[in-house]
């Protein structure tokens, strides 16, 4: 079922997701190498309780197992996502993808930004360009009287395109009260395909894209997910509401993107 926001209930979602997007500069502000995930976990945690919300992902039920032990995800290199934050340091050249949510007001915000650690290859450079690029253009697509698979296709044309692949069993979600709503938004389709996308309706939109086979599994801790082949993925997520016609992007990359990372 599909829950359609009103004015002021997309206003809600916009402070939720703007403490995401200020948590996740935060995060950008300290990631360099040595660094651990840990520490970002901890920062992240703070930051979000500090602003009078709660990190969502933290106590995060799972069905194959214990229940999500950290306030971020942190996926490190091959891990696509779900990786849990750890005292490994990051190491020059590495790239981490940093996925967030925080309730606040009853409302839930949802952003994912791939960071570079250091100086990073420029194949993995090229890879987080286009993930990033695909992000916009599915945003592009969603819009009222367009559909569902419009976004989809436009992030799975763009990726392919560049040689990489499209990550099939994660996909973005409708989001509001619940985290997790309907209804499901993939990275791949068709054009014209899927449900029509009203005014209210607010999705996260979240490529993740593999510089190798799209192929992915499952770590024994039941959480992390990885690429077959162990190349990078690449993840990057916006939630957007569709407001009086076209997409309005309720998180924000802008004070992570002043720190020119
Ligand atoms: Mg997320
Ligand atoms: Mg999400």
């Amino acid at each position: 079922m599909i829950f359609l926001k009103t004015e002021d209930e997309i206003e809600l979602m916009r402070k939720a997701n703007l403490l995401v997007g200020r948590t996740l500069a935060e995060i950008g502000k300290i990631i360099k190498p040595g660094v651990t995930t840990k520490q970002l976990d901890k920062l992240a945690d703070e930051f979000i309780r500090d602003n009078g919300a709660i990190p969502t992902f933290k106590g995060f039920p799972n069905p194959y197992g214990p229940a999500f032990p950290a306030s971020i995800c942190t996926s490190v290199n091959e891990q696509v996502v779900h990786g849990i934050p750890t005292d490994e340091p990051l190491k020059d050249g590495d790239i981490v993808s940093v996925d967030c949510g925080t309730l606040l007001d009853g409302f839930n915000g949802d952003s994912c930004y791939t960071f570079m650690v250091g100086e990073v290859s420029d194949e993995v450079k090229e890879l987080l360009r286009v993930t990033k690029e695909s992000l916009y253009l599915g945003i592009e697509n969603a819009a009222a009287g367009k559909r569902i698979g419009d976004i989809g296709y436009a992030v799975q044309q763009h990726c392919e395109k560049h040689g990489f692949g499209v990550v099939r069993e994660f996909v973005g979600h409708g989001i509001g009260k619940e985290m997790h709503e309907d209804p499901a938004v993939p990275n791949y389709g068709r054009r014209g395909n899927g449900t029509m996308m009203k005014n209210g309706l607010c999705i996260a939109i979240e490529p993740m894209i593999t510089m190798g086979t799209r192929e992915v599994c499952m770590l024994p801790d039941k959480w992390t997910i990885i690429t077959r082949d162990r190349k990078p993925a690449a993840h990057f997520e916006h939630t957007i509401a569709i407001h009086h016609g076209k997409p309005d992007i309720l998180s924000s990359f802008e004070e992570i993107e002043k720190l020119g990372v």
